[in-house]
């Protein structure tokens, strides 16, 4: 029963089999291989647009990268107070940027609005004492289980476009948001104004499947140098260009993502009928965060079951009693549906 992360879990069999596929004679190599080129084409026909696509190993990669060809040095990239970018990644986006700041901000429900970004912006009038407000990244979906809809984004890009600012998301769980929301991928990226975006495929049944998306294309001009200089141009890159087909090959992205969000309402709901733990956030994509008391969290993770307690930032102490914990649960394709039922079981017993 683990539900620590779905990261947890390991690579999609059709992904490994194309892997094996791959490990055939010879390719040319550094990312002039035919897999990787048609890797960038698959995600143009998935995009509906033609788009640069450029193959990473990590999403803190990816985000570090892109946030680095949208600010400059003595620029401030505004995101969540939780975001990946903001508080998991040891200042890589400040170190790939050159030294930019990044700012993250407390959000609604887990989420940015347009009066949010406003307000902040309004303390950014005096020149160059502030740092050149350069840049909005949203996370989708996010950090938090939530999803941006596509007319929320819009509303976000108008703010950061007033300001001339680019707009860039973090997809490492993009496909969960796609598939929760039932919108196409453009709806959520470039027809809702995102410049570029970080494409995650790691969690979702990838081993090493990342990339950097450029819809502004013109946005991507320096970045084969920026990913030479990051470390992260691959010599052996068929390995990443064939994961990456066999991901988006047929759909296998959107059906993995569609079972592990079925499996977090399957999770939610049991876990709200059983009446001992609330669910203080909507749960719109493969996470859930939740209170329950201390003794019934100890005795689960007793019983064998894996998931962390939270950070308290988003239900604040008033929330929260005590003799309880606050908790976060993935689910990924590749969870049992049997360990989910289990696990639901033994919160019933208590
Ligand atoms: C996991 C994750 C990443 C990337 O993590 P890596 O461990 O660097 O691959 C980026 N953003 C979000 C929101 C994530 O959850």
């Amino acid at each position: 029963m683990n539900f620590a992360s779905d990261n947890v879990y390991g690579i999609h069999p059709k992904i490994l089999a194309a892997i094996e596929a791959a490990n055939q004679g010879t390719t040319p190599s550094y990312g002039y291989d035919d897999y990787s080129k048609r890797a960038e084409d698959k995600l143009s026909e998935v995009f509906e647009k033609e788009v640069r696509a450029f193959l990473v190993t990590t999403g803190t990669a990816a985000n570090g990268l892109a946030l680095s060809a949208l600010t400059p040095s003595y620029g401030a990239v505004f995101t969540h107070n939780e975001a990946h970018s903001a508080i998991d990644e040891c200042n890589s986006p400040e170190m790939f940027t050159g030294g930019a700041k990044i700012i993250g901000l407390e959000g609604v429900e887990g989420k940015l609005t347009p009066p949010i970004i406003e307000k902040v912006l309004k303390g950014f009038l005096r020149g160059e004492h502030d740092p050149k407000p350069a840049a909005l990244s949203i996370t989708n979906s996010t950090e938090l289980g939530r999803v941006y809809k596509p007319d929320e984004i819009k509303a976000l890009s108008t703010v950061a476009k007033s300001r001339k600012m680019k707009f860039h998301t973090d997809g490492a769980r993009f496909a969960n948001a796609v598939a929760a929301l039932g919108v196409k991928p453009a709806d959520i990226t470039w027809k809702a104004g995102i410049d570029v975006m970080s494409f995650g495929g790691t969690k979702n049944g990838g081993m090493l499947l990342e990339a950097v998306v450029f819809f502004d294309t013109a946005l991507a001009e320096d970045f084969l140098y920026r990913r030479m200089r990051g470390g992260q141009l691959i010599s052996k890159s068929r390995f990443l260009g064939t994961q990456m087909l066999a991901y988006l090959e047929g759909g296998l992205w959107l059906d993995n993502a569609r079972i592990a969000n079925g499996l977090a309402q399957r999770l939610a709901k049991g876990l709200l009928q059983s009446n001992r733990i609330r669910i203080p956030l909507p749960v719109e994509a493969n996470e859930i965060f939740a209170v329950m008391p201390l003794a019934l969290h100890d005795k689960l993770l007793a019983a064998g079951a894996h998931f962390h307690q939270w950070g308290l930032d988003i239900l604040g102490r008033d929330g929260i009693a005590e003799d309880e914990v606050f908790c976060r649960f993935v689910l990924s394709f590749a969870t049992p549906e049997a360990d989910v039922d289990r696990f639901l079981s033994l919160v019933k017993q208590g």
